[in-house]
């Protein structure tokens, strides 16, 4: 008899969760709440380390989907319950289906950056976030053009929302640090005569070809990195945005000008993740970020037989993480279906 998986999230590792389950013989629906799927993916410009576009990795990904794959969009699931040996899953729609097993791919929401009132996010215009530049950089008229007086300065802060007692996210959002050095590079391409600056309070550069990167930033496009934490920007009447920040390694408190302030937004469990889990009775951890069965050894497994995880549901991961935690999910819910 042919066994069916719900996936519920259709960004990168709920499609290549779809895509390895159906390669291995599965009947596979994946529900997606927003009217497209894709996630974050299909709105990030360029990924690190080696500025691959977002779009093609898409593109990539989508392609490995089999004809077989039912894909059901606007689709946010209300109920989900284990009946004996099988899965009901509905959504608000009226949509219902049973399967054999459930992959939890449920992703992250970007912190929000209004929280941290004193960096002037949502105040000040020349305040953005990472993933608002990303939408810039997708058109580089539209980047030059919104600077039509071209900043001469270019500050990017990271940790925002990440490692922060303030906001109750302790955790480190493991991606922010390399995407600072992706981003602080593009605009030094773009506007060559800019002096860019990256204000952090540790740098995490764990991935292969991350370090080179960052010490390109520093000895090929000269980056200034300047450890401290950022503790308030303001707008003077030119609309710079002037930052306060603690040189933590001289030990002296500095002011700098910048024309363009960019927020790391850090990320944090999707808004919805919760609920989900409150459906099954699985535990969240303090964070948020879903528990697995084991954080070593049974990665993508619950405590629940049948139901799985994969991405960034249960913690930061970069994209090329994340589609090797869908393979290695899809791998798992096949050992449990054939057993
Ligand atoms: S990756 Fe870097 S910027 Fe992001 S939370 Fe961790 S230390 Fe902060």
């Amino acid at each position: 008899m042919e066994k069916h998986v719900v996936v519920i999230g259709a960004g990168p590792a709920g499609l290549e969760t779809s895509a390895s389950l159906a390669k291995l013989g599965f009947h596979v629906t994946v529900v997606e709440k927003e009217e497209v799927t894709g996630g974050h993916l299909k709105k990030w410009h360029a990924l690190f380390p080696n500025l691959l576009s977002g779009k093609d990795a898409l593109e990539s990904i989508t392609k490995g989907l089999d004809s077989t794959i039912k894909i059901q969009t606007a689709t946010r699931v209300t109920g989900l319950e284990a009946v004996n040996d099988y899965f009901t899953i509905s959504g608000h729609n009226g949509w219902q289906e049973k399967a054999d097993a459930v992959v939890l791919t449920t992703g992250f929401q970007l912190f929000d950056s209004h929280r941290k009132e004193e960096y002037g996010y949502g105040i000040y215009e020349n305040v953005i976030t990472s993933a608002d530049l990303e939408e810039l950089f997708a058109s580089e008229k539209e980047f030059l053009n919104r600077h039509g007086n071209k900043p001469e300065r270019i500050g990017f802060v990271h940790c925002v929302g990440s490692r922060d007692e303030k906001v109750n996210n302790l955790h480190c959002s493991k991606v922010c640090c390399i995407t600072a050095v992706k981003q602080a590079i593009e605009v030094k391409q773009l506007l060559p005569d800019a002096e860019v600056f990256c204000f952090y309070m540790d740098l995490r550069m764990f991935g292969r070809h991350y370090e080179e990167l960052y010490k390109e930033a520093q000895e090929k496009y000269n980056i200034q990195f300047i450890r401290g934490r950022l503790s308030e920007s303001t707008e003077d009447k030119e609309g710079n945005i002037v930052v306060k920040v603690e040189d933590t390694l001289l030990g002296k408190p500095l002011r700098i000008k910048v024309g363009l302030l960019v927020l790391m937004a850090g990320m944090e469990p999707a808004a919805g993740t919760k609920a989900l889990t409150n459906m099954l009775g699985l535990k969240n951890v303090s964070d948020g970020f879903i528990q697995p069965l084991d954080e070593v050894l049974r990665t993508n497994n619950t405590e629940i037989p049948g139901v799985f995880v994969a991405g960034t549901c249960t913690g930061p991961k970069s994209v090329s993480d994340t589609l090797a935690d869908a393979r290695s999910a899809a791998l798992a819910v096949a050992d449990y279906l054939k057993s």
